[in-house]
């Protein structure tokens, strides 16, 4: 999924249209996709691979991710790092097919579609597109089955995923601004930053040594909820950085 800026040499599919493809191991590439690709993964991408791998966030960092550029060039961003074995697959790839399925990235559950989310002028709502994308060598778009996007979310189990990309959009738009007080690339602020994007339990601890939750308004709802919900935790880490860097005040300080 491209965040932003809208990508328009791709075709677009509209609410109303459908598209043919159809993706399952009777066709002649299948897993062909899971090799040699070049994978961004969005923070809540590493989660839940993090969860459903049973690693602490920093070991799945170390192990199975390298740092790349982002989207712009204030905040780096991460990519899945391939095995180095003959065609260099995607470490979760097993012989039955994708080891890590329920809880896949963004950009595999979405494909052949990707999404892209802009704001409009000073519209407090984010807007969403998607594209087809065709490569020559995904022979899923020959099959005789059609879908409309509605079907095709509900099918990829996408909604949980694109509202957390939002969230994460709405940030890495924050960044782009460059708020980092003149420190520069990897100064503290934004090594802080990369850790609640990135590492979402050391930043778990950073809230329990720092009694982070203790300094901001928060029904005892909403504090039992970040507690033990990592997704939440990294929402409110989103609004967090966002209050302290100088952007929106998204939390009310005690
Ligand atoms: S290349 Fe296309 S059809 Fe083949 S396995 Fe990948 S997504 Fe499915
Ligand atoms: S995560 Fe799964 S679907 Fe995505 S590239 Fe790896 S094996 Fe394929």
């Amino acid at each position: 999924m491209e965040q932003h800026p809208l990508d328009k040499t791709k075709k677009i599919i509209a609410k109303k249209n459908s598209f043919q493809f159809k993706c399952h191991p009777g066709v002649s590439c299948f897993l062909a996709c899971c090799s040699n690709v070049d994978l961004l993964l969005y923070p809540y991408d590493i989660l839940r691979l993090k969860i459903t791998l049973g690693l602490h966030s920093a070991d799945f960092l170390n192990q199975y991710v390298r740092v790349c550029e982002g989207s712009h060039p204030y905040f780096p961003g991460l990519k899945l790092r391939l095995l180095e074995t003959y065609g260099n697959p995607c470490p979760f790839l097993g012989k039955k097919g994708c080891g890590v399925y329920a809880d896949r990235p963004s950009a595999c559950r979405t494909y052949p579609l990707e999404r892209a989310v802009e704001r409009k002028g000073n519209s407090t709502l984010l807007s969403s597109v998607y594209f087809l994308t065709q490569h020559p060598w995904c022979h899923g778009h020959n099959e005789i089955n059609s879908y409309t996007l509605d079907k095709w979310e509900r099918e990829q189990d996408l909604h949980e995923w694109n509202l957390q990309n939002e969230h994460w959009a709405e940030i890495d738009a924050f960044f782009a601004s460059n708020p980092w007080s003149g420190e520069g690339k990897a100064g503290p602020m934004q090594q802080l930053a990369f850790m609640v994007c990135y590492n979402i339990d050391a930043f778990r601890q950073y809230t329990r040594t720092h009694c982070l939750l203790d300094g901001y308004v928060l029904t005892k709802l909403e504090r039992r909820k970040i507690e033990t919900d990592d997704s939440l935790l990294l929402v409110f880490g989103y609004k967090w950085l966002e209050t302290i860097l100088g952007g929106r005040n998204r939390l009310i300080a005690k």
